[in-house]
């Protein structure tokens, strides 16, 4: 692991600050480059312009008042998009009564915002490669960047890394002091000792999820459609193809998958957004990812409610079941869902803020489903019955150290519940 030093020649206490940034930076790369085999951050090309479709949902005008309008960067990942959608934005809908709020953000999405904005300006799909830019909440693009920038001279803009604040942040009712909890639970603030605080979503998840505004069903006349194009008893497939942070399968284990799933009286369709997953390697399969069709959520939200249940592999797709409440099978990382100081990892916070229906989440590491791909799909037939008689506990799968991950199984769920 190379490390590099950089002093440049500004007195102190500015030199300490440099370091320690210069520092912080290459740790991430590194660390980045030594999990996922993949670099952190890609080269962006500069854009002149970035172009928008804008979706109107009412009849209320725009405000001239740049005050009285509020732009929300909605450019993350999908799996936090969508707790953005159930519990940040109606947060903030609700806290800044009659101001104008515009959502900017992914193409294909504005189902996601119709119940819940003014507006939504949809990137045109062109700009979609941008995706690979985003980490969680947060984004490192200059593009999109600019983007937030320009928008500021139409409203006041919430980037997209501040709906994460939400996420991720207490704050003091008493004197407005905000602090990111990760380490230690706090009970009372650490700025002035006031036990009036509202908690952050992942220090609460049960209370919040009880007033999430969940994402609406689809129409009778989608709901219908879909139907008509599937066979019975459908399983959906996502097979994530992300730049980011690698954890792809290889399209032969995806062959075998489609085989076991058929030989076990299932039809398949392939599910996801061309940008983010693989093209289906089996021809006889409907890959609606590739479909025009699937550019509209709300299309591919109709399909998911008819089927029997979605697989997927360390990726955030389970929210599309999740929120259907439709059953999926998962399998994860336990980093990703159990671990952290005080609550579960964040990927499984926000799975169970967006899971409506029953999940089964088959824990395993990435390296070792890619060491032994026929055990995976061994378990993901084990597991497929178990689901078929509604057992949708957590199970650990391919991992080094079982016990390990045992123990810290059951902490997660002694805290959640
Ligand atoms: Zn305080």
């Amino acid at each position: 692991m190379a490390l590099a030093l950089f002093f440049p020649k500004i007195d102190p206490p500015y030199r300490q600050y440099f370091f320690e940034v210069n520092v912080e930076d290459l740790n991430t790369h590194d660390k980045h480059v030594q999990r996922y085999n993949v670099p952190y951050r890609l080269p962006e090309k500069t854009l002149d312009k970035v172009e928008f479709n804008i979706h109107k949902f009412n009849n209320r005008p725009k405000p001239k008042n740049r005050k009285r309008v509020i732009v929300i960067s909605c450019f993350s990942e999908f799996g936090c998009e969508t707790i953005g959608c159930m519990y940040c934005i109606p947060r903030l809908v609700k806290r800044y009564p009659g101001l104008y709020i515009i959502a900017m953000g992914w193409h294909g999405r504005e189902y996601l915002y119709r119940h819940l904005v003014d507006e939504f300006w949809e990137v045109k799909e062109d700009y979609m490669w941008l995706r690979d830019y985003t980490r969680a909440f947060h984004h490192i693009s200059s593009n999109l960047k600019r983007i937030e920038e320009a928008a500021c001279h139409i409203g006041s803009v919430m980037p997209a890394e501040s709906l994460g604040n939400y996420v991720i942040g207490n704050s003091c009712r008493t004197c407005g002091k905000f602090w990111s909890e990760w380490k230690k639970r706090y009970e009372e603030c650490p700025a002035c000792g006031s036990t009036v605080i509202t908690r952050a979503v992942f220090t609460d998840l049960q209370s919040y999820k009880k007033e999430a505004i969940r994402i609406p069903k689809p129409s009778d006349k989608k709901l219908k459609w879909a139907k008509s194009i599937l066979k019975p008893k459908t399983v959906g497939i996502f097979a994530r193809g992300r730049k980011t942070y690698g954890r792809n399968l290889k399209p032969d284990f995806y062959v075998k998958l489609i085989s076991l799933l058929e030989s076990m009286g299932y039809n398949i369709i392939w599910l996801g957004e061309k940008q983010s997953t693989q093209p289906c390697p089996v021809d006889h399969v409907l890959d609606f990812s590739r479909m025009e069709e699937s550019r509209d959520l709300e299309n591919t939200l109709a399909i998911i409610a008819n089927l029997s249940f979605t697989v997927q592999f360390w990726t955030a797709s389970t929210r599309l079941a999740g929120m259907m409440g439709t059953p999926f099978l998962l399998f994860e990382s336990p980093e990703q869902i159990y671990s952290s100081a005080n609550r579960g990892g964040q990927e499984g916070c926000r799975l169970e803020l967006a899971s409506f229906g029953p999940k089964k989440l088959c824990i395993s590491h990435f390296n070792t489903v890619c060491e032994n791909p026929d055990g995976a799909l061994e378990l993901v037939e084990e597991y497929v019955e178990q689901m078929k008689n509604n057992d949708f506990s957590d199970v650990i799968g391919l991992v080094e150290n079982k016990d390990g991950v045992k123990l810290l199984r059951d902490e997660y769920y002694d805290k959640l519940t």
